[in-house]
Order: structure tokens, then sequence, then C-alpha cells
């Protein structure tokens, strides 16, 4: 199948080749024409499966059809809502890409900098707006955003958006844009709470599904290391010293562990960043940066700073904590063997985690390969450790103050 046979102009299909893409991807096949025919979509896809251009195409296309002559009073007829800022800044760069040949003009609106210079944009206005959902609702209380003219509305990262507490902001994003717009959802995971919320906000859709979760990505090795929890960085600093080449992403589960690990590599000489929702947005953007042009080799991350981000040739992912929840480790390893190329994927698990090994084993329908061969093995009879009391625990101050509770801020 070729881009034109999907109804795509010639402006869109140029920038498409020019970007190398030789045919469309399964999602492409499937939701372009859809969306050109002004239906609602449900898309079960992960990133890495082309669902941006998904996306990004007919609505370019569609929008090309009836664009405007003049650049002044431009009005934003598609808005494209992302959890995260890492997200929204990729797909910013997606539409510009892709409409190069076009006179659309793309703008992306994100908290932590200043007001001003989105104002600024918004006043000149915009045919395309990538936001994410505060920051959006934020604009639109002062006035700067006017959604009346949406024509398509696409939520990204649907699971996400709900894991990060974004529904209520969701539900008022979808109720300031006009009642017959086009929606479309797209969703690495379908979780009873994302099929509850495409009932209440999408018309009649119909449903994609290019990759479900179970189905981990071919070409990457998975291999599987018991280690007693303490022993953890130093098979970590083991691995890196004698097996482990290339750009490597290590996921933790928190942020403190992402900046312990961090502290340790450094003092170890490794080239290495990390990004956390702790960590300011240009923080996250620098670290981002300096790991796609290659300054550095080793970034640590939490899942959720990480989601999303299309970075290429990564060569392995480190679980260094097992996630709880199964469908993370297919986000986690999904980052490596891209496109086609190989990769490979190293957990370590301690006695405590060996339950979320077996669930990830019965999504993914498949064994991880056991690495018995290394230098801190895990006795097969350890029990998890337990702390006694929640008092006595050390880390209980700092992993959870009364001032933090009251903030509610997140782990991630
Ligand atoms: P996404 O799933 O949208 O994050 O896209 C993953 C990567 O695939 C991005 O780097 C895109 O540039 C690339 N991509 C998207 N569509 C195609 C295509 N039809 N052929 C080759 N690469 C593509």
């Amino acid at each position: 199948m070729q881009f034109r046979e999907l109804g795509l102009n010639k402006p869109i299909v140029k920038a498409v080749t020019e970007s190398g893409y030789e045919n469309p991807t399964l999602v492409q096949e499937k939701a372009i024409p859809l969306v050109i025919e002004n239906k609602d979509i449900i898309v079960s896809a992960q990133t890495g499966t082309g669902k941006t251009a998904a996306f990004a195409l007919p609505i370019l296309q569609k929008l090309f059809d009836k664009q405007d002559a003049s650049k002044k009073g431009k009005k934003i007829r598609a808005l494209i809502v992302s959890p995260t800022r890492e997200l929204a800044i990729q797909i910013e760069e997606n539409f510009q890409k892709y409409s190069k040949y076009t006179n659309l003009r793309t703008g992306i609106i994100y908290g932590g900098i200043s007001f001003e210079p989105q104002k600024d944009m918004l006043r000149k206005g915009v045919d395309i707006l990538i936001a994410t959902p505060g920051r959006l609702l934020d604009l639109h209380k002062q006035d700067a955003v006017h959604l009346d003219f949406i024509e398509t509305l696409v939520l990204d990262e649907a699971d996400l958006m709900l894991d990060m507490g974004f529904i209520d902001d969701i539900s008022k994003i979808e109720h300031l844009c006009p009642v017959d717009k086009q929606q479309l959802l797209f969703s690495a995971t379908m979780p009873y709470k994302v099929v509850e919320l495409a009932k209440t906000v999408l018309k009649d859709p119909v449903k994609i599904e290019v990759a479900p979760t179970s189905s981990t990505v071919k070409g990457v090795q998975q291999l599987l290391f018991y280690v007693p929890k303490p022993e953890k960085i130093e098979l970590c600093l083991h691995l890196l010293r004698n097996s482990i080449k290339g750009s490597v992403i290590i996921f933790r589960r928190t942020k403190y562990g992402v900046d312990k690990l961090e502290k340790t590599l450094l003092k170890n000489n490794y080239k290495v960043d990390s990004i956390h929702g702790d960590k300011t947005q240009l923080l996250r953007q620098e670290a981002l940066q300096k790991f796609k042009k290659g300054d550095i080799n080793i970034l640590i991350a939490t899942d959720v700073a990480a989601r999303g981000i299309d970075v290429k040739n990564i060569d392995t992912v480190i679980n260094f904590d097992i996630p709880n929840i199964s469908e993370t480790y297919v986000h986690r390893i999904g980052r490596t063997g891209r496109a086609g190329q190989n990769g490979s994927a190293f957990s370590f698990c301690s006695a405590d985690e060996k339950d979320y090994i077996i669930s990830i084993q019965k999504l993914i329908n498949k064994q991880l390969d056991v690495i018995e061969d290394h230098p801190y093995p895990l006795d097969p009879k350890a029990k998890p450790e337990v702390h006694k009391s929640p008092n006595s625990s050390k880390y209980r101050k700092g992993r959870k103050s009364e001032a933090s509770k009251k903030k509610k801020k997140r782990w991630y």
C-alpha cells in the first residue's frame, strides 16, 4: 500500500516521502481513510507503531482541503491533547514535518514555562494546537485560546492521561469544543476506564487495534536476572562494564530511585542523565536532547516521564525495578528493537518482585530467558524483605511526609 492510495494530497505525500517513509504502517493504513471520512475512532496502539502520523496526516489532509488563504485570523480547527510535555513536543515536531508544503500552522502549549510566548503564538493564529490539559485550561480561562471552531479533537495516550488524573480536565476540554466535532482516541492499553471514557465522548467509534499489549516487540532479546535488591547496583555496573554497549535506558519506579542510581553511575564516570516528574521542563528537555544527540549514552527514567518518547536506536533497556503493572513492561521494552532493529531488555528481579515476573510472563505469553551465570545471584529460597513496622522504616519520613501528602505530590 502507498500513501497516495490512502487519499492524501501531493504536498503531504511529498513531506512523508522526505521523512523517509516508504509505506504506511498498519495503524496508518487503517486509521487514515477513516479519519478522512470524518469517523470517530478508538485506537489501541503503542508509540513506535507510527500512530502519530496516523492522526496527523489525515488531519492535515482535511484542513489542507479547506485551508484559509490568509494567515491572519486563523482559527484552531484541530486540537491534540497529550498527557506529557515531551510527548506534546514530539507530536508538534511531527506536524511541522508533515505540513512543510502546506500553509497550515501548528502551535504548542504546555506548562512549566512562561505564558507570554504561548499567548503571542495564539494571537497570531494556528490551525492545529497541541496542548497538555492543565495549560490549555489555564489559557482558556484567561481567554487566550478559543476552541469554538475545533473540527477534530485527538486524545493521545488516553490511558496515561487517566492514570495521571486528567479525567476531569479532559471532560472540561471536550465540553469546550463544539458538540459535532470528530474525536479520535489513542491509547496504548485499553483498560476498563478508557473504554468507559470512550463510551462517553465518542460517537459510534470504529475500533482499531494494531498491537495488543500482550505482543512484545519482535527482535528484542529479553533476559532476566534474579538478584538481591541491595546488589542491583553492582549488577548494573557489572553489566555496563562487560556486556552492555551503546545507548541504554534504565527504568526505575520512583524519582528517589532514579536520583540514587544517577549519582552512582556519575561517580563511576558514566555519561548519564535522568528524567522524572520533579525535574523542570528545561532539565528534562536537555537530558533528552543530550541522549538523542549521543552526548550521553545512559538515560535513567521513571515510566511516566519516559512514556511515549520516541528516541531512535536504543540498544538496551534495563528494568532496574520490575514494574508492578505488566503492561508497563511491554511499554518499556518497546523502546528498543524499534523499526526492525534488534535490541535487548535486561530485567533485574529481587525476591519481592517474583510475582510481577509471573504476571508479565502471563501477559506476554512467553518465559523470559533467565541468566544464572552472573556474580550476584539470588538465593532461590530468599524471602521478600519485610519492613517490620512502618514507624521503624528509615525511609518513612522521606517517602511520604504530611506535607507531601497534603500536596498530593506525584511519585513519578
Ligand atoms: P510513533 O508511533 O508515532 O511514535 O512513531 C514512531 C516512529 O516511526 C517515528 O520516529 C516516526 O517518524 C516513524 N514512522 C511513522 N510512520 C512511519 C512509516 N510509515 N514508515 C517508517 N517510519 C515511520
